[in-house]
C-alpha cells in the first residue's frame, strides 16, 4: 500500500482534510490527519483503499484508527479472499 500523498502528493494537499473529533467517537478527541493508502503491485487487482486516522499534533504518534475499503460488489471480494471478514457486509 502507497500512500496517495507520495503518488501525487499535489491533489493530496489540495485535498486534505483535518477534521476535529469531537468525544465519544471511539477515538480521543482532537485533530486528526486522514490518509489514504492505494495498492500499488502491478499484480494485484485488489481494488481498495485504507483509510487511517493519526492525531495531528502528535509528532510520532501512532494511527488511531484505519478503515479498509473495497469499493466493489461483494461478490468479487469473495473470489479474492476465502476470509469471510475481508468481504462481508460491513456490522456496525
Ligand atoms: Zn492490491
Amino acid at each position: 500500500m502507497e500512500a496517495f500523498d507520495h503518488i501525487v502528493p499535489e491533489i493530496a494537499r489540495a485535498e486534505m482534510r483535518l477534521p476535529d473529533v469531537p468525544e465519544g467517537a471511539g477515538v480521543p478527541p482532537g485533530r486528526y490527519l486522514i490518509r489514504e493508502y492505494y495498492c500499488t503491485e502491478s499484480e494485484c487487482d485488489c481494488r481498495r483503499v485504507v483509510v487511517t486516522l493519526t492525531p495531528f499534533d502528535e509528532k510520532g504518534a501512532p494511527v488511531a484508527a484505519s478503515l479498509n475499503f473495497g469499493w466493489e460488489r461483494q461478490k468479487f471480494y469473495k473470489k479474492w479472499s476465502r476470509v469471510p471478514d475481508a468481504w462481508g457486509p460491513c456490522r456496525a
